[in-house]
């Protein structure tokens, strides 16, 4: 699958690696399980993470009396699957409509696209969609948006370099209430160097949101580079202080190793992932599910 495919590196740094530990190890001991350790640590599962993992499959084993390798993997699974299932959805909350969903994360992460992968998505699935060029500080990020606009067909609410990103997305809702759109998508600026900043800026967004447009269903998606490995975490913690997320896109997992991190983010935030982004495709943007996941990941 393309999902599969998309995670051939991640796969290299923990799948292979696992099935030959289990080639070398005839039996499940403590050696075993410090050498599997090992390969979630460097695949950037994160720490706290991986020493829950560790420990749930050491009494996994205990009381299922497991000695085989094989099997291990089939628990492994479970447990990776248990750590990306949170209390939440993993599918788009936007139906009924009217819906909104404010995209938001530092510049690079793949932002920007992802919105035009988003609206592509959803507006095959028959919703009328508008998008809010609100990451204003970047002349290249409104036209790089008008550029998806384009490409996927539908309207971009925009206006020049500098302006005010709240003043856009009042426009932008207005819009949407009179074209009777389905799912307003909403860039946000991603120059964001320190938490009062942040907080401001997307504060000023929320209130417009929170006063304007009331009915309509809202969706807070933070997007995350999975190939900067741990710092998607601490990026995760910072917005997670300032905004009220409702879903991760995680980006580039094609690009990397470290897929693992997806396990870190999920389970240290308790924040569903969305979407994971495989490649630069307009449908390389796939909706996320965990058991598909991890089958894609470890069989
Ligand atoms: P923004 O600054 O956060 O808006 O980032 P952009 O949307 O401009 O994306 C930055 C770069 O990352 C672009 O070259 C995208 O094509 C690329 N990109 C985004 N998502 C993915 C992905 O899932 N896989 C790969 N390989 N590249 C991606």
């Amino acid at each position: 699958s393309k999902l599969k495919l998309g995670l051939t590196k991640t796969r290299k740094g923990i799948t292979e690696k696992i099935d030959s530990l289990m080639k070398i190890y005839t039996k499940v001991d403590e050696e075993f399980l410090e050498e599997l350790e090992e390969i979630l640590i460097v695949s950037d599962v994160g720490m706290s993470t991986t020493m829950e993992i560790i420990d749930k499959l050491r009494s996994e084993i205990k009381t299922r009396k497991i000695s085989d390798t094989e099997e291990v993997k089939a628990v492994l699974k479970d447990i990776m699957e248990e750590l990306l299932t949170t209390s939440k959805d993993n599918d788009l909350n936007i139906s009924p409509s009217p819906a909104i969903i404010i995209v938001i994360g530092v510049n690079g992460v793949g932002k920007t696209t992802s919105i035009g992968k988003i609206a592509y998505n959803v507006k095959a699935s028959g919703k009328k969609v508008l998008l809010a060029a609100g990451d204003t500080f970047r002349a290249a990020a409104i036209d790089q948006l008008k550029i998806w606009g384009e490409r996927v067909g539908v309207n971009v609410i925009h206006q020049q370099e500098g302006s005010d990103p709240a003043a856009i997305i009042y426009d932008a809702i207005q819009a949407a209430k009179a074209r009777k759109t389905d799912v307003l998508i909403c860039d946000t600026a991603g120059r964001l160097h320190n938490k009062r900043n942040l907080m401001n800026e997307l504060g000023k967004v929320f209130k417009i949101i929170n006063r304007e447009y009331p009915e309509a269903r809202k969706e807070v998606l933070l997007v995350l580079d999975a190939t900067t490995g741990q710092n998607a975490i601490q990026q995760a913690k910072t917005f997670k202080e300032v905004a009220d997320i409702t879903g991760i896109v995680l980006t580039k997992l094609d690009g990397t190793a470290k897929g693992g991190v997806i396990l870190g983010v999920t389970s240290e935030l308790d924040i569903p992932v969305k979407f994971v982004g495989v490649g630069e495709g307009i449908q390389d943007l796939q909706p996320f599910n965990p058991k598909d996941f991890v089958e894609a990941l470890l069989s």
